[in-house]
């Protein structure tokens, strides 16, 4: 807790960000330890040199890579919002903590290229994925939902670090994180899974990671007309929806764009799903709460022919003809949880209930 005290109360120097990410010499009481594990880093890097002068076939990062030189040794993939330049601050702080530990690090492309750290760390890429333990995820909730779909069907366990607004999936604060990060490499956390939901156009739409951790919602796209949504549940017809938009929360994203449609805030371990209309016409249509083994098929009809689809909020333009499918992803989410952090304490924390 210290020596994180100690590298802010000088935010003048200018440290780290953007084109020195160097630690800066008193940023730590104890002396820097050689990093133990550079075999990742040097085996790519050779790799990469020998892949441009055609010296070896295109294939995948080298198998040796993955024995480390020691054993306890942890590799960490860092994710940060790399456009807030508070977040880089925040970033360069955890990288200098992860050297002092010895923990091989491998950098996000953006943070690679925006911190000037090519030559220092190897990046997460379809090659080195397979090494990582840990993802940090530095940023809001947004950026930890980028982070997860980074991470994919690896369900590497994230732990977020939260410089965003509310941060109900990255719940750690800033003041916490070096002791959240000490525990995390003495492997002191539990982990949480979160169920996401998949989502499968018919044929004619197209989208490239179609797995949510908050929602899958179907909105109006263009004309300012209502759209109508069929929506059926495990074959049966629930509702002809007229509205803005319907919202297909999981519990995780009960505090997402679930709660500002009006819907219900669910209990992360709650295994359900909920249907909630964005500004129904019809007064006496509720957001209704469905077993999360149940599975949803949305037909959309509007005026322009079209809408819109939205995963955890990246966008897909859709043909009105395309008809999606939405049911329990085959993996989930790994939620790293270090401390008193819980739920119910960010709800009350950042719903402001008062207590
Ligand atoms: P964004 O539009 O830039 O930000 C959306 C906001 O939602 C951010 O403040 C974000 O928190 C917050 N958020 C994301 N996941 C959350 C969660 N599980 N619980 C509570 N708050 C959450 O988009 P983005 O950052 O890429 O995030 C995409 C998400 O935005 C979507 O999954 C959707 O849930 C949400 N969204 C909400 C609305 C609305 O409420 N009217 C409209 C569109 C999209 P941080 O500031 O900590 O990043």
């Amino acid at each position: 807790m210290q020596t994180k005290n100690k590298t802010r109360q000088d935010k003048t120097i200018p440290h780290l960000y953007p084109k020195d990410c160097r630690r800066r010499p008193d940023a730590f009481d104890e002396p820097p330890q050689k990093r133990r594990n550079l075999r990742i880093w040097e085996s790519y890097r050779n790799f990469a040199a020998n892949k441009e002068k055609g010296g070896r076939p295109e294939g995948s990062f080298p198998e040796e890579a993955a024995q480390k030189d020691n054993k306890t040794a942890m590799t960490i993939a860092v994710f940060g919002n790399w456009y807030k330049r508070s977040t880089l601050e925040e970033v360069a702080h955890v990288l200098d903590f992860m050297e002092s530990r010895g923990v091989e690090v491998l950098l996000a492309q953006e943070l690679r290229d925006e911190m000037n750290l090519r030559e220092k760390y190897a990046p997460y890429s379809s090659d080195t994925k397979k090494y990582v333990d840990f993802a940090l995820s530095i940023g809001g909730d947004g950026t930890f939902l980028y982070t997860a779909s980074m991470i994919g069907e690896r369900s590497i366990p994230i732990l977020g670090i939260n410089c965003g607004r509310l941060g109900f999936l990255a719940d750690v604060q800033t003041s916490e994180v070096d002791f959240v990060l000490d525990q995390l490499v003495q492997n002191n956390y539990t982990i949480e899974q979160r169920q996401q939901l998949m989502v499968t156009p018919s044929y004619g739409g197209h989208i490239e990671h179609p797995f949510a951790l908050n929602e899958v919602a179907v909105l109006k796209q263009e004309l300012s007309s209502m759209i109508g949504v069929e929506a059926s549940v495990n074959g049966e017809l629930l509702n002809y929806y007229k509205a803005d938009g319907l919202v297909i929360s999981t519990p995780t994203g009960s505090t997402a764009y679930n709660l500002s449609a009006g819907g219900p805030l669910m209990m992360p371990q709650t295994k359900s799903l909920i249907l909630t209309p964005i500004a129904t016409h019809a007064m006496n249509v509720r957001p209704i709460v469905i077993p999360d083994d149940w599975s949803i098929n949305l037909r959309v009809k509007s005026r322009s022919h079209s809408y819109l689809l939205s995963v955890d909020g990246r966008s897909y333009a859709m043909k009105e003809d395309v008809t999606l499918h939405i049911e329990k992803a085959p993996y989930t989410v790994k939620l790293v949880q270090i401390g008193n952090n819980s739920f119910i304490k960010s709800l009350k924390d950042k719903l402001a209930w008062g207590m």
